[in-house]
């Protein structure tokens, strides 16, 4: 049985899906005006392994996840630019192809990171009528208002507004005070059509009953969860920057026009931070997956070293940190390679990891189930039927490591054995000379209790998405 801690009721909860074994999973994707930082990629990590581990418990996984190619304004609130067309007008382009760029380029970060590809990736541009559809309806049933510069949802006649949040609507006025348009009735309500401006003609801009313009950054999740799911569905998951504004404002939309509940279960995955301190732009620490290629770094050892963390505690990124995953995930394609071809299962091992991931998603105690089966005396062919099941789960691509073993050449363990020699009547300088001989030869030596070890050293995995 599946345990997940659900925001919405501040509890681990047992799952019990809607419909049966099919599992309804909506995640709020990328703004594509800017590359994806390490921080959202560890969500779409964490979102992942979700995934993959009700696949693993048999459930048939339908994952939406939208892309904001409209409406998106800098500050997250309803004021100033919208981020795309901001973009384009800075790399003197367009918005439309200021969105391609990006959207492309997250599909290929989240293929490096072998991210199982969401199976709707619904644009916000393309649900144009479906959101204008939703604000009608809220319209009609009086919750909606219209200003110089837009309509507004009404937050004060949603009674629940800010539960989800825990925050009560003073509060939620009080932090959204700041920069607030006076016009509101609430500082806390918030945009569902924005107006475009009356000077300047924006790229994106549609036509509605209330005049030309372009659909609130909200609205899209609202309109294309229950296009795709319907309403309710199952599992909404986001980083824990959407609580107090996006979530709890897609909830008031949602739940006011149909009169039932957005979602079952909430999820949401911890901040990353870099160094200890909050990961920003300004703070020229917000890395892209690029740019942990540029320092030779597999996508993959930036998987493992997120699944190293639990997704509802801070995740401490540092390089050091990035350096210890990658080894340790050299050191698991190593021990894959030591296996022979899989026959049958160690199904102990399986169970124990089955249920790390069932309590809340226990990927660190998972992890700490796949060393103890290496380092089992369970048989090869045993452990690599585990492990390969395992690694559904994980996404590490040990599949292709499995019973890979290269033989060592005879020259190598001569060179070898002469070092041996060398360390024996302690010759440092020769056993030194002897290891760069080795190395210089794609080989790498390490000195253990029972002896002496050797390992290719491996090129760089190629990674999905990568052209060869
Ligand atoms: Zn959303």
């Amino acid at each position: 049985m599946l345990k997940l801690w659900n925001t919405r009721t501040k509890s681990l909860e047992d799952f019990h899906p809607l419909h049966d074994k099919r599992v309804g999973f909506y995640a709020c994707g990328p703004t594509v005006y800017n590359p994806a930082t390490i921080g959202n990629l560890r969500s779409y990590v964490a979102e992942d392994i979700l995934r993959r581990t009700l696949e693993l418990l048999g459930y048939t996984v339908e994952h939406v996840m939208n892309i904001t190619d409209v409406g998106h304004l800098v500050g997250d609130r309803d004021e100033g630019e919208d981020k795309v067309e901001r973009e384009a007008a800075k790399r003197g382009t367009t918005a439309w192809d200021i969105a391609k760029e990006y959207e492309e380029r997250f599909l290929r970060d989240i293929a490096r990171l072998d991210i199982e590809k969401p199976n709707k990736l619904p644009r916000a541009t393309d649900h144009i009528e479906e959101q204008i559809a939703l604000v009608k309806t809220l319209e009609e049933k009086g919750f909606t208002y219209k200003i110089s510069d837009g309509i507004y949802f009404d937050t004060s006649k949603f009674k629940t507004y800010g539960s989800f949040s825990g925050q009560k609507l003073e509060e939620k006025e009080e932090g959204a005070r700041v920069a607030a348009n006076p016009e509101k009735k609430h500082p806390s309500d918030f945009a569902l059509w924005k107006f475009s401006p009356k000077e300047g003609k924006r790229q994106m801009e549609w036509e509605s009953p209330w005049g030309v313009g372009f659909p609130g950054w909200h609205l899209e999740c609202s309109a294309m969860s229950v296009e795709y799911l319907g309403q309710p569905f199952d599992i909404h998951a986001g980083g824990v920057d959407h609580i107090p504004v996006h979530h709890e404002n897609e909830i008031a939309q949602s739940e006011a026009a149909y009169g039932k509940e957005l979602a079952e279960y909430w999820m949401h995955v911890e901040f990353l931070l870099v160094d200890g301190r909050r990961m920003g732009k300004s703070e020229g620490n917000a890395y892209t997956l690029d740019d942990l290629i540029a320092k030779n770094f597999d996508p993959l050892a930036f998987r493992l070293y997120c699944l190293g963390t639990h997704y509802r505690s801070k995740m401490n990124f540092t390089w050091e940190g990035l350096e210890a995953a990658q080894h340790a995930l050299k050191k698991l394609r190593q021990a894959a390679r030591e296996l022979e071809a899989p026959a049958i299962g160690c199904a102990e091992f399986e169970k124990t990891f089955a249920a790390a991931l069932e309590d809340d998603l226990n990927v660190p105690k998972a992890l700490a189930v796949v060393w103890e089966l290496l380092g089992s005396d369970q048989p090869k062919s045993a452990k690599a039927e585990a492990l390969l099941r395992m690694d559904r789960v994980l996404g590490l691509g040990l599949k292709e490591y499995i019973g890979q073993a290269i033989p060592v050449p005879d020259e190598i363990t001569a060179l070898a054995e002469e070092r041996e020699q060398a360390r024996k009547t302690k010759d440092w300088k020769r056993s030194d000379e002897l290891r760069d001989q080795i190395n210089a030869k794609g080989w790498s030596i390490e000195d253990g209790d029972e002896g002496y070890s050797l390992h290719v050293i491996e090129e760089r995995h190629k990674f999905r998405g990568e052209e060869s």
